[in-house]
């Protein structure tokens, strides 16, 4: 499979981008799914932090996708089927209230978009449990997803078409192939080599 090679200049310089989009936004927190998800929202809080507001939160989401398909039947089970929680928000000891927010869901690349469309149901879910529990009948959290690239691919769960339409951002629309991240790499010298001559390092 083609695999490209994307420098960390390359990555920053994408969280830089987006952030000409984000930071109008003024966004309560992030929300980052590991371990790719990790830096980009690290280097976005860089480009996000509004003047006289303390830095903003990012919490950890950690899953992972198994391929046992055997026991669910609609698109839209499989698509949550596949996705097991590795890690989740603590509500209790962060006292993280997610009514009333604008949060954005980082994930470096959406591939399938299945991790993604699970990551959103269920802090959907949780949002909606935290407004019954406060009384109120509407948690009015507003979520927006960054990735670093979206590939051009049929994929097998959805986001919501509002979502989709508004409140989804792109570093990079990218080909269906392999995307090597710099942070995965054994050899920085060899991958940062390899990114210069593919034209992925700015
Ligand atoms: P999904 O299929 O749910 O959109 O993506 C699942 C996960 O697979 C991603 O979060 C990412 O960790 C991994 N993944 C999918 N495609 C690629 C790729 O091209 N490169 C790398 N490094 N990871 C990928």
């Amino acid at each position: 499979m083609d695999k490209r090679y994307i420098s960390y200049n390359n990555v920053h310089q994408l969280c830089q981008r987006a952030a000409e989009t984000l930071k109008p936004l003024d966004l309560d927190l992030m929300i980052a799914i590991g371990g790719g998800g990790f830096i980009p929202a690290r280097i976005l809080r860089t480009f996000l932090k509004q003047q006289n507001q303390p830095n903003l939160r990012i919490f950890a989401i950690v899953l992972s996708l198994y391929e046992d398909l055997n026991t669910v039947s609609t698109q839209e089970e499989q698509a949550g089927a596949e996705v097991k929680r590795i890690q989740w928000i603590n509500y209790k000891e962060s006292g993280v209230d997610l009514c009333n927010k604008k949060i954005l869901i980082v994930d470096e690349v959406d591939d399938t978009r299945t991790t993604l469309h699970y990551a959103l149901r269920e802090l959907q879910k949780d949002a909606a449990r935290q407004a019954r529990e406060k009384g109120l009948e509407d948690p009015n959290t507003q979520f927006f997803v960054f990735v670093l690239h979206n590939k051009d691919k049929p994929k097998r769960a959805q986001l919501p078409a509002e979502l989709m339409r508004s409140n989804y951002v792109v570093g990079e629309q990218f080909p269906d192939c392999w995307i090597a991240y710099p942070w995965e790499s054994t050899d920085i010298v060899h991958h940062q080599q390899m990114a210069v001559q593919q034209g992925y390092d700015i």
